[in-house]
């Protein structure tokens, strides 16, 4: 199908400085969690973008020196020669599809825990390591600084020499250039510190010090935090961070424009931040400077990308999460597939890799983080072994993926549902405040089914086991999810309580199936992601009285992962909540929840008018139990976890069918060998 004429704009090349960007896509850094432990996972990653027409793509912060260790983090390294071959691959790789590729030097002073290195952490002003606790940080002395610019500006000359054409100051996120920026975080009473020209000293030469040793082959980007949103105690857009853009607006080739404080200011969920919400920050910058501006904002609405360009917001439609959730996006809409892109759906569980150090992972792109693991394209995918048809049960995640993926493969299949729509859980969840763009799980797939000729759906479609084995398929899958359990089985509590069930004791699946509750309502969460806060803010929301009692120290706290806990807290606590942590079930008595504290075991009582059980969930087995032909399990009914983890089961199920299990790819990036090992003793000797 020909482009669309309204989105030309977006593909109208750009220079940055001696480079061209041969459109307006531009993959910002983001993290992968693959780092210099995984190169050619990372090279792969960063190709599947280049491939999908990101015109620069990125790599994610790159360390310019041992004092800036972020163990067990992934991050890159230019520390040496050997780092630079490693990206040379990288940059090889996204050079091949014709795209420039960016990396974001970086040294996290304060931040870098150094538990790898064991350097001396440094930062402005000796103040507590923000992560290294109990150890205080270096205030760096004029050495210090004059080491930093050479490490830095060494860093520079690798990048260079491994290929880079965009080479980044990284002046954002809380890290040591932003830390000389910040009041909040400098406080030296030299030409570093103080005024505000003092402060941004070491920024301008460092811009210098990369244009000096780069800058005749490369563009040099800065990424700056122009809002830390402490209100005046820090950085402020409309005061200091607007001045710092005029003090150096034409220095850098271009501005990359980011929020600083808590790392989930600039890559805020959909649940705290509608597509787009950075406009205002690119948009100072934007009239400050000649150069090009870009900026972040999940953007996925190709209209909303030229409606940012035409209106002069910013000259790059900056993408992290989007970029994640559809490498190919820029070249669906090149060729008028835009209805295909495959929308963020802005959960964070992304964000939530990087925090527990494991590679990237994405709800709704399952190929993300596995391009060179298992070889997993995003669009392509193998034809068909056979003419099997299939019969899938269930119209969840991963059943929709399950469908679809097998769908694109060209089997006939059959998909089932029991209710009057696809979506199973992401319809209700999609339906708790601020959660309404989880429905793209489904509205993706189901429209992808719609296109195709060789599924059908069939939907009010309770099936049995006699109906299944009926039907006479030649594979079944089942997807029939999973139900919240109402024992107290928990997090924290691994078997079940006596609780008496009554009309005021529910369950989520009680509320979605229209509850209704009134007066005092008890949340007792031991799950711990965004259900029992999320069914709080509801709750709270229809003026009914909300205590949340959970056996954690906090609101939703495996919501940390995805960088929201700190805001879901704040917002609950504004609306008016009563929270009680730190206490486990211990039993249910009428309309009495009986609890004991974690630490002083001290028993309580708390009294309700409703109950709300957010704990474990079962797998619904009924179904497969009593199925006596051949049939497999995908989803939450193999295994109750989040919607990630069902549509990438459904997403390997169709990938690995039919497939010969020996030709399937499953790599590991294994730590090398320096040097051989010594001969071996004799062994039955070498175990005194
Ligand atoms: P998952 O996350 O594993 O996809 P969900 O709970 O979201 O699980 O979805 C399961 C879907 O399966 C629900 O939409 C439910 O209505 C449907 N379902 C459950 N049992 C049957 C059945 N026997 N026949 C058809 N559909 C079913
Ligand atoms: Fe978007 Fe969620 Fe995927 Fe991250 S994990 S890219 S937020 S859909």
């Amino acid at each position: 199908m020909p482009r669309n004429p309204r989105y030309d704009i977006l593909f109208e090349p750009l220079r940055i400085g001696p480079v061209t960007a041969p459109n307006r896509f531009y993959q910002t850094p983001h993290a992968t969690g693959m780092g210099n432990m995984k190169p050619n996972s990372s090279a792969a990653l960063r190709a599947t973008k280049a491939e999908g027409g990101w015109g620069v793509v990125c790599t994610e912060y790159c360390s310019i020196h041992p004092s800036s260790d972020e163990t067990p983090y992934a991050y890159l390294s230019l520390w040496d020669d050997e780092d630079m071959q490693q990206l040379e691959i990288t940059c090889a790789a996204i050079h091949r599809h014709g795209s420039l590729a960016g990396i974001e030097l970086w040294h996290g002073g304060r931040h870098s825990n150094n538990r790898g290195t064991r350097e001396v952490s440094l930062a402005p002003t000796a103040v507590s390591a923000k992560h290294a606790n109990p150890a205080q940080v270096k205030g760096m002395e004029l050495e210090d600084i004059t080491a930093f610019r050479s490490w830095h500006r060494d860093a520079a000359l690798r990048a260079q020499q491994a290929g880079f054409d965009i080479i980044y100051v990284y002046a954002g996120h809380d890290y040591l250039p932003f830390q000389f920026l910040s009041p909040v975080s400098n406080q030296r009473q030299d030409e570093y510190g103080g005024s505000l020209e003092n402060r941004c000293r070491l920024l301008r030469e460092l811009i210098e010090d990369t244009r000096a040793a780069v800058g005749e082959h490369c563009a040099v980007a800065v990424r700056l935090a122009i809002d830390e949103l402490h209100g005046a105690d820090g950085i402020e857009a409309a005061g200091e961070g607007r001045q710092i853009v005029e003090m150096l607006a034409e220095l850098p080739d271009l501005w990359d424009i980011a929020l600083g404080g808590r790392l989930g200011n600039d890559s805020c969920s959909s649940r705290f931040s509608a597509q787009g919400y950075q406009e205002q920050y690119a948009a100072i910058v934007k009239s400050l400077t000649s150069k090009p501006v870009v900026s972040v904002g999940r953007f996925t609405s190709p209209d909303t990308m030229v409606s940012q360009i035409r209106r002069g917001v910013q000259d790059f439609i900056g993408a992290a999460r989007p970029s994640i959730a559809d490498p190919f996006l820029p070249n669906k809409i090149a060729a008028g597939r835009e209805d295909e892109i495959r929308e963020c759906i802005g959960c964070n569980i992304c964000r939530s890799a990087n925090n527990e150090a494991s590679p990237l992972r994405c709800t709704q792109n399952p190929t993300m983080g596995e391009e060179w693991r298992r070889g997993w394209h995003p669009e392509i995918i193998n034809p068909a072994k056979s003419e099997a048809s299939i019969l899938v049960v269930g119209g969840g995640p991963a059943g929709l993926e399950a469908a679809s993926s097998l769908g694109r493969r060209g089997y006939q299949v059959t998909l089932a549902e029991a209710s009057a729509q696809l979506g199973g859980r992401v319809v209700d969840e999609a339906s708790l405040p601020g959660l309404q763009n989880w429905i793209r799980v489904r509205d993706y797939r189901a429209y992808l089914l719609s296109q195709m000729s060789n599924v059908e759906v069939f939907l009010d479609n309770r099936l049995t086991a006699p109906d299944i084995v009926a039907f006479g398929a030649d594979a079944v899958v089942v997807a029939e999810g999973s139900h919240w359990r109402r024992d107290g089985q928990g997090l924290n509590l691994q078997h079940p309580v006596t609780i008496e069930q009554s009309e005021c004791i529910h369950t989520p699946d009680d509320i979605f199936a229209g509850a209704k509750l009134s007066g005092r309502v008890l949340i007792y969460d031991d799950e711990h992601y965004v259900m029992g806060g999320a069914l709080a803010e509801k709750f709270l929301a229809a003026g009914l009285e909300v205590t949340y009692l959970t056996p954690q120290a906090m609101i939703s706290s495996w919501t940390v992962m995805t960088d929201e806990q700190d805001f879901i807290q704040s917002k609950l606590l504004g609306m008016g909540i009563e929270a009680v942590f730190t206490q486990l079930i211990d039993h249910v008595d009428g309309q009495e929840l009986h609890t004991r504290h974690i630490y002083s075991n001290n028993k309580y009582r708390h009294a309700f008018d409703h109950l709300v059980l957010v704990t474990g969930r079962s797998a619904n087995s009924d179904l497969f139990a009593e199925l006596d032909i051949g049939a497999t399990r995908i989803g939450d009914c193999l295994v109750p976890s989040s919607i990630a983890d069902a549509v990438y089961s459904g997403h390997k199920f169709a990938r690995e069918f039919d497939e010969d299990p020996a030709t399937l790819l499953c790599r590991r990036e294994r730590a090398v060998l320096q040097q051989a090992l010594p001969p071996r003793q004799n062994p039955s000797r070498s175990h005194p």
